[in-house]
């Protein structure tokens, strides 16, 4: 071994929030990272989302858990990546009874989270977002935000390569390196060159997303994910300068992201097999445009810039409903299903992919009997702009 190696090695699989988060966390606290991604950086999940950057609000009323983690991280990646945020705050608006009904179950849920708020009349509301419907009865401000994913990704990215990672997009894994019980490394198929080798490592960590179960399955595990899509429906022009969200428990086209100078409407959710083929449903697409418009009316008259669609990977087996799984995040060591050095990550948001990153790189440490503790909480990153420059 020279001087500049190190004696700790991991290779991240997925170049998406988590596997950018993860590469970041390693790299920081010494190992020598590899970070392989089939596609471009970002081109799974994360570069299709809704781009909220999540107070809590939408789960303080029924998933705490998952609540407790988006306002946490709200709070760090504003400071640690703040050329990769708008921070310009999100309302829940109540429109109707049963939205006022919910009202105080959102007061409830903010205070037993520890989400800032403050209560506005509609007239308050709608003097901060002029096209808000008259029909506005109350709102509850809370810090939500809006992100750029494929630039928080880079910016996780250029810092973990400043720390001495490689990352190496379109670069597929096929298999799972095995001696014996023992997960060894990957081989892999770089699609730009068309070849293919093996790359060794200590650990190997999966941060597939949706694509988790297929990887697992690679050395024989099973990982419960259900792949779970939602339909995204973007206008042109900027409807609102707030996130607006509809003060109920979350459902079909509940939320309007300003993002950039575009509103995107969302989102649904029903279950599918494959991550890679996804047919967006026709009524999804009406359902957004007819609930978006009853919280922003103009937005009947705008214009359709696009509608994608992008599978969510939640914790959780075929057959439970999936409106009601937790957005909470599990880190699977596959010590406990008798295979060595592999860890799966999967579950949670962007919004709590650095927390999640934490507990992944927790149990690699543990694994090898390192005891280095996390400092991206603290960390702030380089400009994602660095990306292509390192
Ligand atoms: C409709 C919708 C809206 C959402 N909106 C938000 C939101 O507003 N805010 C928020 O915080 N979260 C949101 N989420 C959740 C969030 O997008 C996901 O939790 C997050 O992007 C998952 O990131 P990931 O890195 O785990 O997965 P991914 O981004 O999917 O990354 C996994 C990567 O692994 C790669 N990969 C797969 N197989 C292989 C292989 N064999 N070899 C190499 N690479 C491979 C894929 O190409 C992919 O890039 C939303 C999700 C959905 C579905």
């Amino acid at each position: 071994m020279t001087s500049t190696q190190k004696s700790h090695s991991a290779i991240v699989i997925g170049g998406g929030s988590t596997g950018a988060a993860v590469a970041h966390d390693l790299a920081l606290r010494g190992f020598e990272v590899t970070l392989v991604e089939r596609g471009e950086i970002a081109s799974g999940t994360t570069g299709r989302n809704h781009c909220l950057l999540h107070s809590g609000g939408r789960y303080c009323v029924n998933d705490r858990e998952a609540g407790i983690e988006c306002i946490e991280e709200n709070m760090i990646l504003r400071r640690i990546m703040p050329d990769c945020m708008e921070l310009n705050g999100g309302l829940f608006a109540a429109f109707d009874d049963a939205d006022m009904d919910y009202l105080p179950l959102l007061i409830e849920g903010c205070q037993a989270c520890e989400i800032p708020y403050k209560k506005l009349t509609g007239e308050e509301a709608r003097r901060l977002e002029p096209y808000l419907s008259p029909q506005a009865k109350a709102a509850l401000w809370v810090p939500d935000g809006v992100f750029e994913p494929m630039r928080m990704c880079m910016a996780f990215l250029a810092t973990a390569k400043a720390n001495g990672a490689k990352v190496y997009p379109f670069t597929q894994v096929e298999e799972l390196l095995m001696e014996g019980t023992q997960v060894t490394g990957v081989r892999v198929w770089n699609r730009i060159a068309n070849r293919r080798y093996n790359l060794h490592a200590q650990i190997v960590i999966s941060a597939g997303g949706p694509w988790a179960e297929e990887i697992a399955a690679m050395a024989g595990i099973d990982v419960p994910v259900i792949v779970a899509p939602g339909v995204m429906v973007s206008m042109t022009g900027r409807y609102s300068q707030h996130v607006i969200n509809r003060c109920n428990k979350a459902d079909d086209g509940d939320i309007i992201v300003p993002q950039r100078e575009t509103s995107i409407i969302g989102t649904s959710s029903w279950t599918v097999d494959d991550p890679d083929y996804i047919d967006i449903p026709e009524d999804h697409v009406a359902l957004m445009l007819d609930r978006g418009s009853q919280m922003i009316p103009a937005l009947k008259q705008a214009s359709s810039r696009g509608v994608f669609t992008v599978a969510r990977p939640l914790i959780g087996r075929e057959g439970e409903d999936e409106r009601e799984v937790s957005r909470t995040f599990e880190c699977f060591d596959h010590d406990e299903d008798g295979i060595g050095g592999f860890v799966t990550i999967s579950g949670g948001k962007t919004t709590t992919a650095r927390a999640m990153a934490e507990k992944t790189v927790d149990i690699a440490c543990r694994k090898i009997g390192l005891d280095v503790p996390c400092r991206t909480h603290e960390t702030v990153l380089l400009s994602y702009r660095a990306f292509y420059t390192i």
